[in-house]
């Protein structure tokens, strides 16, 4: 069954902003908003910024697509990127704020960017469904396409792909647009879990904040780049560990058991994007 979109509410909701027309501000330029908003607002937006980033760093954007959001902390908004940037240029500043039907709330004063509504539906429905998670991201990754592409999914080639055990949810592609039906679908297929890959399309990590759902998308990334060069030998080349070896080693990473991955590690993220991107001719990401 086909979605149908509805094209000028689309529009409308992107802020008419998707034309670009020459007349309109599209300055990459956003002053700071940090003495307007809440110190908890402020490390929210930091941290988006720095997600997106770090997305950029390892490879993982498309052009201007795809979002990352995170739930402003005790409210029911989200920031999200403004359509038309590339994450190298997002700032905590520039991010703008969204309700959970996709309205925008807050965006930089002047600017003619709106937000992506139709790829902010993916996000919506399990902000919506999924009260513990505080962060979603989407990717499509060349890599994530290609698993994504493959009939027998994730395979347990790695270690890093192993954590993925019996902790991962498929989606099925049904075109680009999410009705209501999809929505219940999507977020029926994440479960619990808090990764997904949705099928001839991308991939999909949440988790309570931005450190541990970007760990949880470093990982899946990184095991989809594993399995795709390791299928270049052919199906017959490669081989994986006894199911108990695989379930244990699901166990050891179970982000419920020992430790929760990312927080530890996001400290160390920022110092990279901090070092990275500090005088590479684009914004820095915390202003
Ligand atoms: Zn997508």
């Amino acid at each position: 069954m086909a979605n149908t979109i509805d094209f000028d509410s689309v529009r409308k909701l992107s802020g008419g902003a998707l034309d670009g027309d020459a007349e309109r501000n599209y300055s990459a330029d956003f002053p700071s908003v940090r003495d307007q908003v809440s110190a908890e607002e402020w490390k929210a937006r930091c941290d988006l910024a720095a997600c997106y980033r770090l997305v950029d760093l390892y490879d993982m954007t498309y052009l201007i697509y795809n979002h990352i959001t995170v739930r402003v902390p005790g409210t029911d908004e989200f920031l999200i990127n403004l359509y038309g940037l590339t994450y190298k240029e997002i700032t905590a500043s520039s991010l703008a704020k969204v309700d959970l039907d996709g309205n925008v709330t807050w965006k930089p004063e002047g600017t003619d960017y709106g937000i992506n509504s139709a790829g902010y539906v993916i996000h919506s429905a399990i902000h919506r469904a999924r009260r513990d998670v505080g962060s979603v991201i989407h990717t499509h990754s060349t890599a994530g396409m290609a698993v994504s592409a493959m009939t027998a999914g994730l395979l347990p080639l790695t270690q890093n792909s192993m954590r993925f055990n019996g902790r991962i949810g498929y989606h099925d592609f049904e075109g680009p647009a999410l009705s209501p039906d999809e929505q219940q679908r999507l977020v029926g297929d994440l479960g619990d879990s808090n990764a997904m890959i949705l099928r001839n399309h991308g991939l999909l990590t949440c988790g309570p904040g931005i450190p541990e759902a970007f760990n949880t998308l470093y990982q899946l990334e990184t095991s989809c780049r594993a399995q795709v060069a390791a299928l270049a030998a052919g199906p017959d080349a490669v081989t994986a560990p006894p199911q108990d070896v695989i379930d244990l080693t699901a166990k050891v990473f179970d982000p419920k058991g020992i430790r929760t991955y990312g927080r530890l590690e996001w400290p160390a993220m920022l110092r990279k994007v901090e070092a990275e991107t500090r005088n590479n001719g684009y914004p820095y990401y915390a202003s």
